[in-house]
């Protein structure tokens, strides 16, 4: 499946807001946005002003859509698959796209704690380091169901950044609805998220409203 490989930065000076899309480098003072917190580009300032005063329906419904399109790395094709997805669900339409993207195994990985981001996550997975109820994947944009179990392979427990993870991973929370043995490098999906347990600075509605036009 296709990923966008251009500059990340970038994509949150952009959208006007931090993503965390680079795993720690977000968090220290190497981060671009905390340096040059507007609009990328020779007119970048002057967008970012103009922005901030006026912005039509439809640019802030393509600004919430994009930017939840940014923080999963899925492309729009692969985004517009699962709203319809979501749409075929039962509940909110919104709610379930939310769902969806953080049922991605990527994501699942990043919010278990091993991996730094979800791009990292991404590499781990297709580089063919987890098994999913036992079998090797190496598939990021594969969707987990409730129950699904997720270890790392075997054959990757030897390797320097897997001996290590126990101890990274200790440091890291998970979220309630993902359930994980970390001395083990194992774990498993609970329920789907709740909206609380899902990024807030994200807008469903906006993204519906969009993709309804
Ligand atoms: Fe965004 Fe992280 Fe880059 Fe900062 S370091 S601009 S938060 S991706």
């Amino acid at each position: 499946m296709a990923r966008y490989i251009g500059p990340v930065c970038k994509l949150c000076r952009r959208e006007g807001e931090k993503l965390f899309l680079k795993g720690e480098r977000c968090f220290s003072p190497k981060c671009s946005f905390e340096k040059r917190d507007y609009a990328p580009g020779q007119h970048g300032r002057a967008a970012s002003r103009m922005r901030s005063r006026r912005e039509s329906d439809y640019a802030r419904q393509l600004r919430a859509k994009q930017r939840a399109r940014r923080v999963y790395g899925v492309l729009e094709r692969q985004f517009r698959r699962y709203y319809r997805m979501a749409l075929k669900r039962r509940g909110l339409t919104g709610l379930n796209l939310l769902q969806i993207l953080e049922s991605r195994l990527d994501n699942v990985i990043y919010r278990l704690g091993f991996a730094t981001s979800r791009a990292h996550a991404r590499q781990l997975v297709t580089h063919g380091h987890f098994t999913v109820n036992g079998r090797r994947t190496d598939i990021p944009s594969m969707i987990l169901k409730v129950g699904d179990q997720i270890a790392v392979r075997e054959g990757s427990r030897k390797l320097p950044y897997f001996k290590e993870l126990p101890s990274l991973a200790e440091a890291r929370t998970a979220p309630a609805w993902l359930e994980r043995d970390v001395k083990n490098l194992t774990a498993s999906v609970l329920r789907l998220p709740e909206r609380s347990e899902i990024e807030g600075f994200l807008n469903e509605q906006l993204i519906v409203e969009y993709y309804s036009r």
